[in-house]
């Protein structure tokens, strides 16, 4: 008999939010508003080359990439969706039975991805719905090799502000990594939550996190990056997959990268209509942590299950987590009206 790491053993399985045909969809965090307008075009002109492997190194996407930040092209390390380079970062610095802190709940790939990595998850609870990074930092140990900051955490939508990060990174010791995922950033108010990158940027052990799944609308062609010190992107591109990007993605990624004008435009869409979504929500009663996301989070313990039922019965799916909450996406406006009808008939 063959035998399977006991590490993997216990783990949860990746569980994707459901799709059901005909039904309004609130359950990935996807844009709503489908491809770009340049990035459709190009799909279609690409789509003969297939045959051939892309580029290994993504040259062309890199550099967008490091011009869109204004950094040199070495600090860059692309993947297949920034899940995949959450793991390459793990893959790059966590040996076996090497701690891995983040918040709980956080994004559920963190300790799939650690288990997988060989390394040990330690899941800090959220505090109010927000990353408690007093607890995070004091959760650090010997055997902590890298520190996962999800701002704006998913799924609580909450976000850290600038001195509690800056406070976070100076207690952090130099030789764990921070990531800060900042997978939703389009949607955060400037003013509120920092960009890790211009805060921590300069730091040797700060990594930031990005991804074209969200205000990119790219999910289904699985493109991310992260900018990071030189040399640890350097071992983040050796952990990659090869060619786990394909020329489709590269190609895409850079047109969406160029139509920086239309992105900002339909993020600001999604943002007016999250506060409407939340107002709304307020007034039928429900608890709504402010959201700096393209989503928002009913904490509903013990009713998440049920919520969810009751909304898939009026074919709109939402996201349980059990016991905890539920996540809705931010769709169209009239989606998000079907969505806030369900919430009204909730209890009656
Ligand atoms: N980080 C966070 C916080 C996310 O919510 C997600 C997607 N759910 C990702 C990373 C990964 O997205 P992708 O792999 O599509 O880039």
């Amino acid at each position: 008999m063959v035998r399977v790491r006991t590490s993997l053993a216990q783990l949860p399985a990746y569980v994707p939010g459901r799709k059901v045909p005909g039904a309004v969809v609130l359950a990935s965090n996807e844009s709503p508003y489908g491809l770009l307008p340049g990035v459709a075009a190009t799909l279609t002109e690409l789509a003969g080359g297939m045959s051939r492997y892309p580029d290994l190194s993504a040259t062309a996407l890199v550099q967008a990439i490091a011009g869109h930040h204004e950094v040199e092209p070495d600090r860059i390390a692309v993947g297949a969706g920034s899940s995949e380079v959450c793991g390459q970062l793990l893959h790059s610095v966590v040996g076996f039975g090497d701690e891995v802190v983040f918040g709980w709940r956080s994004f559920e790939a963190y300790p799939i991805l650690t288990a997988v990595a060989g390394g040990v998850a330690v899941r800090v609870p959220l505090l109010d719905h927000a990353l408690d990074l007093d607890a995070m930092a004091a959760a650090i140990t010997d055997r902590t090799r890298l520190v996962f900051v999800c701002n704006p955490n998913n799924p609580t939508s909450t976000a850290v502000g600038e001195r509690a990060l800056l406070d976070f990174a100076d207690r952090v010791p130099e030789d764990v990594l921070i990531v800060v995922d900042e997978a939703y950033r389009e949607y955060a108010d400037p003013a509120l939550v920092p960009d890790a990158l211009a805060l921590l940027g300069d730091r040797p052990n700060v990594v930031v996190l990005r991804t074209f799944s969200k205000a990119y609308g790219l999910a289904g062609l699985r493109v991310g990056y992260c900018v990071a010190p030189p040399w640890i992107a350097a071992h983040v591109r050796k952990t990659q997959v090869p060619f786990s990007v394909s020329a489709l993605a590269q190609e895409a990624a850079v047109v969406a990268l160029g139509e920086r004008a239309e992105v900002a435009r339909r993020a600001a869409l999604t943002v007016v209509e999250r506060e409407r979504v939340t107002l709304m929500l307020h007034a039928l009663g429900f608890e709504v942590p402010d959201s700096q996301a393209n989503f928002v989070w009913l904490p509903l313990a013990d009713e998440s299950a049920d919520f969810a039922v009751h909304c898939l019965g009026g074919h709109v799916v939402v996201r349980p987590f059990l016991g905890e909450g539920v996540r809705v996406t931010i769709g169209l406006p009239q989606e998000n009206e079907a969505f806030l009808d369900l919430a009204a008939t909730w209890r009656g």
